[in-house]
C-alpha cells in the first residue's frame, strides 16, 4: 500500500468529480518535515512550536529559537508552513513551568493567555520567528483565542515586532500572513466580526470538542462518550464553516479528525476543503478523495446528516467502503 500511496505524492487531492481539495501536513519536529514531500502534502497546516519547550529544561533562548525554526523552514523548502506560536498549558506542560498547579488546567492560565500576560515572553518567539524567515514568507497562527479582542491584541505584539525588526534595519518576511485556531466556542460564534482582521483560520477540533462538549480530551471516561459526528458537533462546525465562507476568510481543520476518514469525509461534505493532518494519514486521504464522485457524496451525506436519526458512522464507513479506491 506504501508504495501505493508514493505514486500519489505528487498528485492533487482533487475528487473524480474535480472538486479540489488541499492536504497539509502536522508537524511539531523536525524530524516530521523530513517526510513532508514524501507524504504528498501541499505544505504544513501546523507546526506546533510548543514541542521545542517542552523537551527543553529552561526556556530556549531567543538564538535557540531563531536556530530552530530556521532548521524546519530549511527542511520545508519552499512549501508553505504555518507556525503555531506557543501552546503551553493544559495538556502542554513544559519542565521549567513552575508555578501553581491550577484545579483546571486546560481552563486556566494557557496559550494565548500566558502570551499576552507575559508579551515580553511572546514577543522573543515572534522575534525568533521574524528572524528566522529571513525575507521569506511567514505564517503565523495563535493558540486558544477566545475572543475577537484577543486576536487583535496578538496581531499588534506581532505588527510591534515588524516595526522594531524593520528600526533596526532586520530583514522581514516578504509576507505576513497570520491566522488564529478555532478551538473555543465562543470563537467558533466570533468568525464575522474576524472579517479584514485574520488571514485565515484553522479549526481544533480536539481541543474544540474538550470545550463543547465539556470533556476533558485526556481523560477517556469521558473523552470517548462525545462525537464529532453527534448533531451538535456537526451543527457547530457547519456554522464555523459556514461563517468563514460567508467573511471570505480560509478556513482549514488541523485536529485530529481532519486525519480520520469517516470525520473527514463528514466535514468535507459540510463544505471543508483544507485539511491538516499526520504525515501517515495523507496517502490514504488523498486516495479516498480521488476515488470519490464528490457531488453525489455530498448530497447523501448531507441527507443523513439533516435526518439526524442514522448512524452517521456507519453509514459513512458504508459509503467509503463502497467508493472506487
Ligand atoms: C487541536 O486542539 O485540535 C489542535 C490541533 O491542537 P493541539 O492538539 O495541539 O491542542
Ligand atoms: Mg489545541
Amino acid at each position: 500500500e506504501r508504495a501505493e500511496y508514493a505514486k500519489l505524492t505528487d498528485l492533487p487531492a482533487t475528487t473524480k468529480d474535480g472538486v479540489k481539495f488541499n492536504l497539509f501536513l502536522n508537524a511539531g519536529l523536525s524530524f516530521d518535515l523530513d517526510h513532508l514531500d514524501a507524504t504528498g502534502a501541499e505544505g504544513v497546516g501546523l507546526f506546533r512550536t510548543e514541542f521545542q519547550f517542552m523537551s527543553s529544561q529552561t526556556v530556549p533562548t531567543l538564538d535557540e529559537q531563531a536556530a530552530f525554526y530556521e532548521d524546519a523552514m530549511r527542511r520545508a523548502g519552499t512549501k508553505p508552513m504555518v507556525f503555531r506560536t506557543l501552546d503551553l498549558g493544559g495538556d502542554k506542560v513544559a519542565p521549567f513551568m513552575g508555578g501553581d498547579r491550577e484545579e483546571n488546567p486546560a481552563l486556566g492560565w494557557r496559550a494565548l493567555r500566558l502570551a499576552l500576560d507575559r508579551p515580553y515572553f511572546f514577543r522573543r518567539q515572534l522575534r525568533a520567528l521574524i528572524r528566522a524567515s529571513k525575507s521569506n514568507p511567514l505564517r503565523l497562527m495563535f493558540p486558544m483565542v477566545c475572543s475577537v479582542e484577543e486576536f487583535v491584541q496578538a496581531r499588534e505584539l506581532v505588527d510591534a515586532e515588524i516595526a522594531w525588526a524593520k528600526k533596526f534595519n532586520r530583514e522581514t518576511p516578504s509576507q505576513l500572513r497570520v491566522g488564529a485556531m478555532v478551538e473555543t466556542p465562543s470563537f467558533a460564534f466570533s468568525i464575522e466580526a474576524l472579517k479584514g482582521k485574520v488571514d485565515f483560520l484553522s479549526v481544533g477540533t480536539n481541543d474544540l470538542m474538550q470545550f463543547f462538549f465539556a470533556a476533558d480530551r485526556e481523560n477517556k471516561l469521558v473523552s470517548e462518550r462525545y462525537d464529532l459526528l453527534s448533531p451538535p458537533a456537526l451543527r457547530l462546525m457547519k456554522s464555523i464553516v459556514d461563517s468563514a465562507n460567508r467573511a471570505e476568510i480560509p478556513i482549514s481543520i488541523c485536529g485530529e479528525a481532519a486525519g480520520r476518514p469517516v470525520e473527514a469525509l463528514a466535514l468535507a461534505c459540510l463544505g471543508y476543503r483544507r485539511l491538516s493532518m499526520q504525515g501517515a494519514r495523507i496517502g490514504p486521504m488523498k486516495r479516498l478523495l480521488r476515488g470519490m464522485d464528490f457531488a453525489k457524496v455530498s448530497q447523501k451525506v448531507n441527507l443523513l446528516i439533516d435526518s439526524g436519526s442514522v448512524d452517521l458512522r456507519k453509514e459513512l464507513l458504508k459509503i467509503i467502503q463502497q467508493s472506487d479506491i
